[in-house]
């Protein structure tokens, strides 16, 4: 890897990287090559001029992102990290002839801050975070092409997703045609990397999903924020009598009819929704037996973080107040800024205001194709809670 410049870290603010944190905060730095541009590989030098690591550098509150601690990072950087974030997939189960869809790299829990790798069967998306990743696309594709097939999975195309309006998303690799039927526990769904939101696909709730398949046997069933539907195929697959899936986009709502019909399920049976959930939920008393309630992230950043609260609230409480006697909610939260212990004191408040008795049966998190490195806790981002309501 060619290096383009130095970061040197004032006296003092070097603990945190040592303890191989991988964010380098502008405050922490006393000096930076001055040529430096966004996306440059740099060397990050403590004030005793020891080197630390090396990393992408980027202005802004996170000035460098950091990718290895201790050694130069060399040409085959990008294959070693792919290797060894497949091989902790395997290790870990993720992946059978039942689930070939998986996230192969998770930014900092896999050691590349700023690059996601989500696997659709045999075509690979890519989406760079930073400035660096974007600019080595070309590097993280190629490795990409060939651990995999190295491994025995087959490959046809690597897809850039852009994250920016001033770059193109593009094959880099081979070519594809969307959309691709994938398959989660048995379970098959559509993905649409091209039009659809993030790569096309929420992997995260994989295990989620499996578990409220369980105990969906019998039960009328409201999935609301279906996007693609996941949760209410499972739903359906494990014997729920009538499942309702809801979403505010026209779009997502077509894909979950998509999606049912897929698995052999009547969308009108099994009605689509495409309405806010919070007008939906308002007439709907003593109707469902489970209510997921998946929303897209309420804040993205700290100052939205009270708004997010409140939305959480009122969310949950108009859920809790439907259900039925004894009837059970999944509720997530997946906004980095709203901690477990934030989410879970918003669902008691939520509890209060509902005036139900609730008992918490699950905590949830993200699965294993999504670690959190350990000096990482803000990796954490997924939360969810499986309420019993009497
Ligand atoms: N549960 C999904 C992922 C949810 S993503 C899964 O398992 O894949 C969040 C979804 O919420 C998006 O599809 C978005 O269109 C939808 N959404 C956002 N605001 C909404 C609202 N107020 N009411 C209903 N849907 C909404």
């Amino acid at each position: 890897m060619n290096i383009q410049g130095i970061i040197s870290l004032k006296q003092g603010r070097d603990h945190s990287v040592k303890r191989f944190h991988p964010w380098i905060f502008s405050g922490a730095i006393q000096s930076a090559t001055e040529t430096l541009q966004d996306g440059d590989w740099v060397e990050v030098k403590d004030a005793r001029k020891t080197t630390v690591g090396f990393g992408h550098y980027q202005k802004g509150t996170i000035t460098v992102r950091m990718i290895t601690f201790g050694e130069k990072p060399n040409e085959d950087l990008y294959q070693s990290k792919i290797k060894k974030a497949l091989q902790v997939r395997v290790e870990a189960n993720v992946i059978s002839d039942q689930t070939n869809a998986y996230r192969l790299v998770h930014g900092e829990g896999d050691g590349l801050p700023g690059l996601i790798i989500d696997i659709y069967h045999d075509v690979a998306i890519i989406q760079a975070h930073s400035a660096g990743m974007q600019r080595d696309k070309g590097l993280i594709a190629t490795a990409v092409g060939s651990v995999l097939p190295t491994a025995g999975f087959r490959m046809s195309a690597v897809y850039f997703k852009s994250m920016q309006e001033k770059t193109e998303s593009e094959y880099l690799t081979g070519m594809a045609v969307v959309p691709h039927v994938v398959l989660e526990h048995g379970n098959k769904f559509l993905i649409d990397w091209e039009e659809g939101q993030k790569t096309g696909f929420f992997l995260d709730q994989r295990e989620n999903r499996k578990l409220l398949g369980e105990m969906a046997k019998g039960k009328a069933v409201l999935n609301t924020f279906c996007y693609t539907g996941g949760f209410s195929v499972y739903a359906l697959q494990n014997g729920a009598t009538l499942v309702h899936s809801v979403d505010a986009s026209e779009k997502a709502i077509t894909l979950t009819r998509k999606n049912l019909e897929l698995n052999g399920y009547n969308p009108t049976t099994h009605a689509c929704v495409a309405e806010d959930t919070f007008d939906f939920l308002k007439d709907k008393k003593d109707v469902y037996d489970l209510i997921i309630l998946d929303p897209p992230a309420f804040a993205k950043h700290k100052d939205s973080r009270h708004q997010a609260v409140k939305g959480y609230q009122r969310l949950n409480a108009e859920a809790m107040k439907m259900i039925k006697p004894g009837g059970i909610i999944f509720t997530f939260s997946c906004s980095q800024v709203v901690d477990r212990q934030l989410f879970y004191d918003t669902i008691v408040s939520a509890g209060i205001q509902a005036g139900r008795q609730i008992k918490v049966l699950h905590h949830l998190s993200q699965p294993a194709d999504h670690p959190v490195s350990l000096y990482h806790p803000e990796g954490e981002y997924l939360k969810g809670l499986v309420l019993y309501v009497a």
